[in-house]
């Protein structure tokens, strides 16, 4: 089931998630509605926050930026079928000097803006098994990692962005907070007015 992406300006997306447990009602249920969900708006990750749950589960599927002939052979195949479900997960250690890359979000359409993070994350977290796991990632698989660990941790990439940057982004944050732009996958606002 496709779920709706909560847009720019809801406070869910500004909560620090919380840890879940096995116990957590339906999970797998939750987990193929958000695969869906993802690919449904040509997402490479999504967050729970993203669809109104402040729970820490992410998920990530590179395969789409695979193909870019920009990126080494080694790093395609890096991309190429990386499909992975996070769950409270920690970034233990963050390194390297910082690299520009140009992100969207799914919360937030018709944005997109250079965003500096470190290239080499150490990640702790528990698959959908709930079995713990260690991993290092750098690049591009590192980024879209720490783009979704931000959403649980209630960042978005905006806020990373200069001062001068937000300013001029301010109305057309506004704007997608309350329901004003184009977007082709189902969307809730927290600013539309109620009503027919
Ligand atoms: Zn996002």
């Amino acid at each position: 089931m496709i779920l709706p992406i909560i847009a720019y300006g809801d406070p869910v997306l500004r909560k620090m998630a919380k840890d879940i447990t096995p116990e957590y009602p339906k999970l797998d249920v939750l987990i193929t509605n958000m695969w869906e969900t993802m690919y449904n708006a040509h997402g490479v990750g999504l967050a729970a926050p993203q669809v109104g749950l402040p729970i820490r589960m992410f998920m990530v599927d590179t395969t789409p930026f695979s193909d870019d002939e920009d990126l080494s052979k080694e790093e395609q195949e890096q991309l190429n079928g990386f499909k992975k479900v996070f769950i409270n997960a920690k970034i233990d250690e963050e390194s390297g000097k910082e690299w520009d890359f140009n992100e969207g979000c799914l919360s937030i359409p018709d944005i997109r803006e250079d965003v500096k993070r470190k290239p080499e994350i150490t990640i702790s977290y528990l698959d959908e098994g709930f079995k713990p796991h260690t991993e290092t990632y750098n690049g591009l698989l590192a980024r879209v990692i720490q783009h979704e660990y931000d959403h649980i941790q209630g960042i978005l990439f905006t806020d990373k962005l200069s001062t001068l940057k937000k300013r001029l982004l301010k109305s057309r944050l506004e704007k997608i907070s309350k329901g004003k732009t184009n977007v082709d996958y189902k969307m809730r606002f927290p600013n539309i007015k109620k009503g027919r």
